[in-house]
């Protein structure tokens, strides 16, 4: 249909004469991650009735992230989960994670408080549960599951000795999966047009987890980066499901060739970043490699470097900087630094401590 010239006129005057504050810009802060300090008792049980799962940032018209409340997730007490993104429109919904088993409804009655239309796409960008839970919900909801073949095995295998990442459930199932390729870095394996959107799914080496995939939305300078950079805790590899701490410094490389310059970067948890602002994380997590690669060498227990306190000068700027983020952060370290169990099935067998 044609707008009548006048009209058009009109509407052109009106958008002049609106301040910049007055048009829409993006993104959209609607409720930012909380900064702490938090403290839970050592029997502290996440009250799962209590979480709330809002609409949290608007990436562009039709690009929303969701995530949950503050303050009472104790493995995520800046907001509960792992942040999921839902690009929605005239072509459905594409879902990148689900967040927890525990709130499906509540993520799906988010999704539902903007768009009524079909859940048909879901990205898993890694296997955890705070990314995977509601993966058989949205499954029986007609999403088309994607991720790398790693996070499927991961998913799909019972843990010796422990639980899986959630109920076993073949609805929740990646059904589409894919490789990360060295030589193909940065190359997305799938690419979707919908919603006035290209959406890239781009595989990650081993890095959070040998499963990772970042989202690239092209149109509104987006790319979730999820768990590799975190800027509330100490860096997370999650060596079991095939994660790497020199992979991790490798996929920060890589995203200066994914994302431009003014392109937002969405992480699973803590604060919207640029590109530029991975560098000072690199730069900490190579510092960290290179003293625990002397000390280990040197013949140091991991006991010993774990009193070292080799993290002290990053205390002051890291947020959520916890005993058990540091510990876990320089014990992953260490443990790489000499006899790193390879990739199997998108698992490391790690020593259990
Ligand atoms: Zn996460």
């Amino acid at each position: 249909m044609r707008t009548p010239l006048p009209l058009m006129f009109l509407a052109l005057l009106g958008s002049l004469s609106l301040s910049a504050s007055a048009q829409t810009s993006y993104p959209q802060i609607l409720i930012p991650t909380g900064e702490g300090d938090y403290q839970f008792a050592d029997d502290y049980q996440t009250p799962w009735d209590e979480v709330e799962i809002f609409v949290t940032e608007k990436m562009s018209p039709n690009l929303y992230t969701l995530h949950g409340s503050q303050g009472i997730d104790r493995n995520h007490p800046d907001a509960s989960g792992g942040r999921a993104m839902v690009l929605f429109g005239p072509d459905g919904v594409l879902l990148v994670d689900t967040q927890n088993r525990q709130v499906a409804e509540k993520t799906y009655a988010a999704i539902r408080s903007f768009t009524d239309g079909p859940i048909r796409v879901l990205v898993n960008s890694h296997v955890h549960s705070d990314h995977t839970g509601a993966n058989a919900f949205f499954g029986k909801q007609g999403a088309l599951i994607f991720a790398q073949e790693n996070l499927q095995l991961d998913l799909i295998m019972p843990r010796p000795g422990g639980r899986p990442a959630q109920e076993p459930d073949t609805d929740g199932y990646p059904v589409v999966t894919y490789r990360y390729d060295p030589d193909k870095a940065g190359e997305p394996a799938v690419t979707l047009k919908m919603n006035g959107e290209i959406v890239d799914f781009i595989p990650m080496m081993p890095s959070h987890t040998a499963g990772d995939t970042v989202v690239r939305f092209r149109n509104a300078n987006v790319v979730y980066i999820e768990d590799f950079y975190r800027n509330f805790g100490y860096p997370f590899a999650a060596q079991t499901s095939g994660g790497s701490i020199r992979g991790m410094i490798e996929a920060i490389d890589l995203l200066q060739t994914i994302a431009g310059p003014d392109t937002w970067l969405i992480p699973g948890h803590g604060t919207l970043i640029h590109r530029e602002d991975l560098l000072p994380y690199r730069a900490m997590v190579e510092d960290i490699l290179n003293r625990v690669t002397r000390m280990r060498n040197d013949g140091m227990t991991l006991a010993q470097v774990l009193a070292a306190n080799v993290t002290a000068p990053y205390d002051a700027t890291t947020e959520g900087d916890t005993q058990e983020s540091k510990d876990r952060f320089v014990t992953a370290v260490y443990d790489e630094v000499r006899d790193f169990p390879p990739i199997v099935n998108g698992r490391r067998d790690m020593p259990r401590r």
